[in-house]
């Protein structure tokens, strides 16, 4: 079947970035066909039950800062919050190291410990960089940029060994399943800022907003209709699937970059491989709820060192101390990440690895939901200047098609929010039809 669409556009990718530029098209008065491959929407966040209780597996921990995303979910909502904090301990030589956002002190010695008096110089200029400005705490932001630029490559190529290993590690891990020399400096504002903020998580069911936005009459949401193609026609975009093709002015690809590069290896070669260039590693998530509380309130998550494949352990809330995330991501864990292992095999690795600090011992789990992604966490690119140069020619040479998603500004769910406000921004200054509504000011469904 073939359907004409001059007036809509289509998004492709029902994640959080594919949520956000439908939501600001929509605002602005735009039509969105909105296709998702699987049956759900939310992407990484990864939406599932543990005994009848909806937990996310992927992104969960919101910001006080996400300000793009917190008016989403008003405008869905309402959305409710409890407090998450910043609660991050490190082993180091077999001792725990506490980071804990309610203990300023506490989390001040452990960076005394953690760093040579220039790595502190230099963390206390870039923290200070990333405060000022808020592009600093972006990819490639313009403080980073220079240090990049004029002094070395990679976050350990800039801070003392002990420095990357323990308190850069335990950031590029969790954020980008990276270790730090494999990050670019140019990118660490992204680390900075999100250690700038305060977290919680949403105590309401994140799929009650996903029902809503599921009803705006302005967005058709296509779940299980994955895109196997896009090509140019006739100076539209045929959009093709299985039993479909729809035509469209304007496209906009909010996927990880390898799978917009998937979509657009056939016809659009060059773009498609500038978007290779960024890189996503491996990630598993165990979440497994125990008879009895594993944490207490003081240590509620621990980050393991780089000879470990668990990469960290944390209570799934501030409450729910026998609710744990188990997280196996950076070098460690690639061998055991590419191996298909059971749900128990690899429970019992990282209840070993975590029993010595938690209590596991005798601790019975009664349920546990896992999800492993094989590229779940875009660690960016080694060469930020050069890709956003090259992006920028592929997008000016195929006017009408965008990409965006967390290679853009930075891999968090505020991130991608961000970087959709500006790729609809973008693709609405070149749009041929102007829209229904031209004030692009986000209220609440109800008017609040
Ligand atoms: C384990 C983990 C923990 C995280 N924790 C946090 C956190 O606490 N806080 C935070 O801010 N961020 C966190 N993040 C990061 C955040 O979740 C991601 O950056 C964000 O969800 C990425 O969203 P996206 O829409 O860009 O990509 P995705 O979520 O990958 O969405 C892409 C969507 O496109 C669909 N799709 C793919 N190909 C096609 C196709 N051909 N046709 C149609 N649909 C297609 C996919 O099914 C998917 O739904 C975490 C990420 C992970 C993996």
């Amino acid at each position: 079947m073939s359907e004409e669409t001059h007036d809509k556009v289509a998004v492709i990718g029902g994640g959080v970035s594919g949520l956000a530029s439908a939501h600001y098209l929509a605002r602005q008065g735009w039509q969105v066909d909105l296709y998702e491959a699987s049956d759900r929407l939310g992407g990484r966040m990864a939406i599932s039950h543990l005994n009848g209780q909806e937990i996310c597996l992927g992104g969960k921990n919101i910001g006080y800062q996400y300000k793009e995303f917190r008016q989403f979910l008003e405008y869905y909502g309402p959305a409710k919050y409890e407090y998450f904090g910043l609660n991050s301990a490190r082993l180091s030589n077999g001792k725990i190291l506490p980071f804990n956002s309610e203990n300023r002190t506490k989390q001040r010695l452990t960076l005394l410990r953690s760093a040579t008096p220039a790595d502190l110089w230099k963390l206390r200029s870039a923290l200070k960089a990333v405060k000022a400005e808020r592009k600093n705490g972006d990819v490639l932001g313009p403080y980073f940029k220079t240090l990049g630029k004029n002094r070395s490559k990679t976050i350990t190529d800039y801070f003392s060994p002990k420095f990357s290993k323990s308190l850069a590690r335990a950031l590029t891990v969790r954020m980008n399943g990276a270790e730090p020399d494999e990050i670019a400096l140019e990118n660490f504002g992204t680390h900075l800022h999100m250690l700038q903020d305060e977290y919680e998580q949403l105590k309401s069911p994140i799929s009650e907003i996903l029902t809503a936005f599921k009803a705006d009459q302005n967005i058709r949401t296509k779940l299980q209709t994955p895109v196997k193609a896009l090509r140019r026609t006739n100076g539209f975009y045929a959009v093709t699937g299985l039993g479909f093709m729809s035509l469209y002015p304007k496209v906009i690809l909010a996927l990880p970059s390898y799978a917009a590069a998937d979509l657009l290896s056939s016809d659009f070669s060059v773009f498609s491989e500038t978007l290779r260039q960024a890189r996503y590693f491996p990630v598993t998530v165990i979440v497994a709820k125990y008879k009895r509380p594993v944490f207490n309130a003081e240590l509620r998550a621990l980050t393991f060192p780089a000879n470990s494949a668990l990469s960290n352990i944390g209570a799934y809330g501030t409450k729910a101390l026998n609710v744990v995330r188990y997280t196996f991501s950076g070098s460690a864990s690639e061998a055991l990440n590419s191996h298909v292992l059971t749900d128990d095999e690899l429970l019992s690795i990282a209840e070993e690895q975590a029993a010595p600090y938690f209590n596991l011992t005798g601790n019975i789990c009664q349920a546990l939901k896992r999800k492993s992604w094989r590229r779940g966490l875009c660690a960016y690119t080694l060469n930020e200047a050069n890709f956003r140069e090259m992006l920028k020619a592929a997008q000016s040479n195929n006017p009408g098609l965008y990409v965006t998603g967390d290679f853009i500004k930075g891999a968090s769910i505020e991130n991608c929010f961000r970087a959709a406000k500006e790729t609809v921004a973008f693709c609405l200054k070149t749009a041929s039809i102007p829209p229904k509504d031209q004030t692009f000011q986000l209220v609440s469904r109800r008017g609040t």
